[in-house]
């Protein structure tokens, strides 16, 4: 113990399982860590002596810490992490005496068989050699579970025939396009230092946490992650009673534990907060290089889902496991800087006169505009369709706020040409003599924005909160690439290149002012006003998907060599397929809950009131409300049941259908409203039967009894 009554030191745990530089520079060779961290900043790939000393020395380090095992650790389309274990075991020599091994050759490529996971296409059922490559840009770290230490290798994913078959690889490929095009616009202000230009994100993760014992009990909840029934509680989020209140010592101490685990693995824990709906609560990382960040929030995830389980608690990441109150995202914190530590999205104090920083922006708001609905789909998943366009978090069109100092330079420029101020921040009079004025920001902040400027980043919200933040942030750097390289084309011709960036600035910002909306996102207004100024919205994820295949996505993605075509295909393939996989397991879960668990109960609950009823009878007393309960108790069973058989058999229809994105629409149109008929009349009759009958934990105990 220490004073603080922790018997741990952050500062000492921190990384203590990762395999950091600071350990490679301790480790190896001066000349093998030299190489390493060249190709770290700068691509290219080890020798194979090289790789051979790091790969001992990982091991070695591994062993040290209890590792038995190494595994490739790769990000599937599935959007969560896959790994296969190896023993660092080898064959024993004549004496039967075994010496742990580990070679570059392991280290750097593994085999896996490609053929259970998602391709869309890509890769037959008999093709299926997959491989595995280490990315060397984000560390190895040791992950501890009930198998022992296993010695994780982020890598990428590809077939046989060299097609991406992850998240990674497209998100690698997205860096590198943007940091090449953003160099090119900088160079053109002067800057020849800068070698690279890095794409930082910050994710902050909500989620749910529930007791275990009771997440047991629904099968909605163990088999899709959300309550698919569910009255609601007499108390919701009305009060704002939750949030940035008070943490429960229960959840404090899950928190905390959290904590431990990710400091541990080098992931900047940081901010943790309740959040607006009850049992809902916040986790936001240091922002780091976007690959990074990725594999981190995966880790995240994953972290908070095996702590829950020591403290008796589930975590869910579901984007709305609670109808009625709010539902889970994930704010993707994005900018763009330089490696000598040059933020292209920093406004400075008079953004006005920054014209690099305008042109970033004006290239920003091109991107964004043109490319409104690939940015959309790169959010879209099952979960989060309940989530857009729901009257909360951001609705499913995109626009972006920049809030009243940007807004007032942009219209400087649309209407004069000129923008010779910029709004400052003023100070804030508390009125208490004791109090500090401070210095507002020049803005304020804008909750309702799918895609807000924050500072010095843009707060992209729209991703779902059990989603990889990988296609969010690939798609950003892509369009911001596209764009960047289309100015600097025009602008490296221009002879007058001041009068050129001005006009420039200028014309962009005239054609996709559209996009910059400060009002409120949630209201009605904003949906028609959209509609006028031409903005998509796009309220699913199957509708969502076309967007991968257009001419200007493909054009897009294969210019930067990002995605190739057939890889979009597979994708936009693979979405459907996961949608229609989602929505079935969801109608399935529900006519089993129905069936076994809820008209049951209805059914004892009426043979109850029949009892009560013929026994009130016998003695001749008054039994009109009892009569009257029954007969509403069995009218809304009678919807239910009819409500049943309807969703059994369209599932079974649309099961049929002979295109996945058949099925998928099918599902979307047909599946999910028959849901919803299944839904209303059990909520209702869960507001009728007796509490004490009803077969499974309700919203009351769900999300207060934590
Ligand atoms: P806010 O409260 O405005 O959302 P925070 O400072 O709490 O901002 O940051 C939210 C997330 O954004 C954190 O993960 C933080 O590290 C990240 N962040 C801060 N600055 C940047 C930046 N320049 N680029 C990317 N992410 C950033
Ligand atoms: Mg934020």
């Amino acid at each position: 113990m220490n004073e603080t009554g922790n018997n741990f030191n952050v500062e000492e745990i921190f990384g203590s399982k990762v395999f950091t530089i600071g350990k490679m520079k301790e480790r190896l060779p001066k000349t093998v860590y030299r190489e390493v961290v060249k190709v770290m900043g700068q691509g290219g790939s080890l020798s194979k002596t090289s790789a051979d000393v790091v790969a001992k020395a990982m091991k070695d380090w591994a062993i040290e810490n209890g590792a038995t095992h190494y595994t490739h650790w790769f990000q599937p389309l599935t959007g969560i992490t896959a790994e296969k274990q190896d023993a660092f075991v080898t064959h024993p020599d004549e004496e039967g005496k075994m010496l742990m091994d580990f070679s570059g050759k392991e280290l750097i490529k593994g085999e896996a068989d490609a053929s259970s996971f998602p391709s869309g296409g890509l890769r037959a059922t008999f093709e299926a050699r997959g491989y595995t490559v280490w990315d060397i840009t984000s560390p190895v770290f040791l992950k501890e579970g009930a198998t022992g230490v296993v010695l994780c290798i982020p890598t990428a994913f590809y077939s046989y025939t060299g097609e991406a078959l992850d998240k990674k690889t497209p998100l690698l490929r997205s860096m590198e396009a943007v940091s090449e095009q953003a160099l090119r616009i900088i160079r053109l202000f002067g800057n020849n230092t800068s070698k690279k230009v890095t794409a930082s994100v910050g994710p902050e993760q909500e989620y749910f946490i529930i007791d275990r014992e009771k997440y047991l009990k629904r099968k909605d909840l163990i088999f899709t992650g959300r309550t698919l029934f569910g009255a609601p509680a007499p108390k919701g989020q009305e009060l704002e009673d939750h949030y940035y209140g008070a943490i429960r010592e229960r959840i404090g101490a899950y928190m905390k534990d959290i904590n431990i685990e990710l400091w541990k693995l080098g992931v900047t824990a940081k901010t943790q907060h309740n959040e607006v709906a009850p049992a809902q609560h916040e986790l936001a990382p240091i922002y780091e290089t976007a690959n990074i960040a990725v594999d981190h929030n995966q880790l995240v995830m994953e972290t908070m889902k095996k702590v829950a389980g020591r403290h008796g608690l589930t975590c869910l990441l579901h984007e709305k496991p609670f109808a009625g109150v709010n539902g889970s995202g994930k704010h993707n914190n994005w900018s763009l800087s330089t490696d000598d530590g040059i933020n292209l999205l920093d406004p400075g104090v008079t953004p006005n006169d920054n014209i690099q920083f305008l042109l970033v922006l004006a290239c920003i708001l091109k991107a964004v505009d043109t490319h409104a609905d690939l940015l959309r789909q790169s959010a879209a998943d099952v979960g989060n369709d309940l989530r857009l366009g729901a009257d909360e978090a951001p609705p499913a069109i995109l626009s972006v706020f920049l809030g009243d100092q940007l807004d007032d330079v942009v219209a400087q420029l649309v209407e004069t040409g000129i923008a010779d101020h910029s709004i400052q921040g003023e100070k804030l009079v508390t009125g208490v003599s004791t109090l500090t004025d401070i210095q507002k920001d020049a803005t304020d902040r804008n909750r309702t924005s799918p895609f807000a400027f924050t500072g010095n980043k843009f707060e992209f919200r729209s991703v779902g909160s059990s989603d990889s933040i990988a296609s969010p942030n690939t798609t950003l750097n892509a369009i911001v690439a596209e764009s960047f390289c289309e100015a600097a084309d025009e602008l490296e011709k221009a002879d007058d290149f001041e009068q050129a960036v001005h006009d420039m600035i200028k014309k962009y910002l005239y054609e996709h002012r559209r996009i910059i909306f400060n009002g409120n996102g949630y209201s009605k207004e904003w949906v028609e006003e959209a509609a006028r100024r031409g903005l998509p919205n796009i309220p699913s994820m199957v509708e969502a998907a076309e967007a991968l295949t257009t001419e200007k996505s493909i054009r897009l993605f294969e210019k930067f060599g990002i995605y190739t075509k057939a890889e979009l295909v597979s994708r936009q393939e693979i979405t459907y397929e996961t949608y229609s996989k989602y929505i079935n397991i969801e109608a399935k879960t529900m006519i089993d809950m129905a069936s076994k668990q809820y008209i049951p109960a209805v059914i004892g609950f009426t043979k109850n009131l029949a009892d009560t009823i013929v026994a009130l009878n016998s003695i001749g007393a008054d039994c009109a409300v009892q009569k009257k309960l029954l007969s509403d108790v069995s009218g809304k069973l009678n919807e239910a049941t009819d409500a049943l058989n309807a969703l059994s058999e369209v599932v079974v229809r649309v099961e049929k259908l002979p295109t996945e994105k058949e099925k998928a629409f099918a599902f979307k149109d047909e599946v999910k409203p028959a849901m919803d008929s299944l839904r209303a009349p059990i909520d209702a009759l869960e507001m009728m039967v007796d509490e004490k009958l009803w077969p499974v934990p309700n919203y009351d105990e769900l999300i207060f009894e934590v």
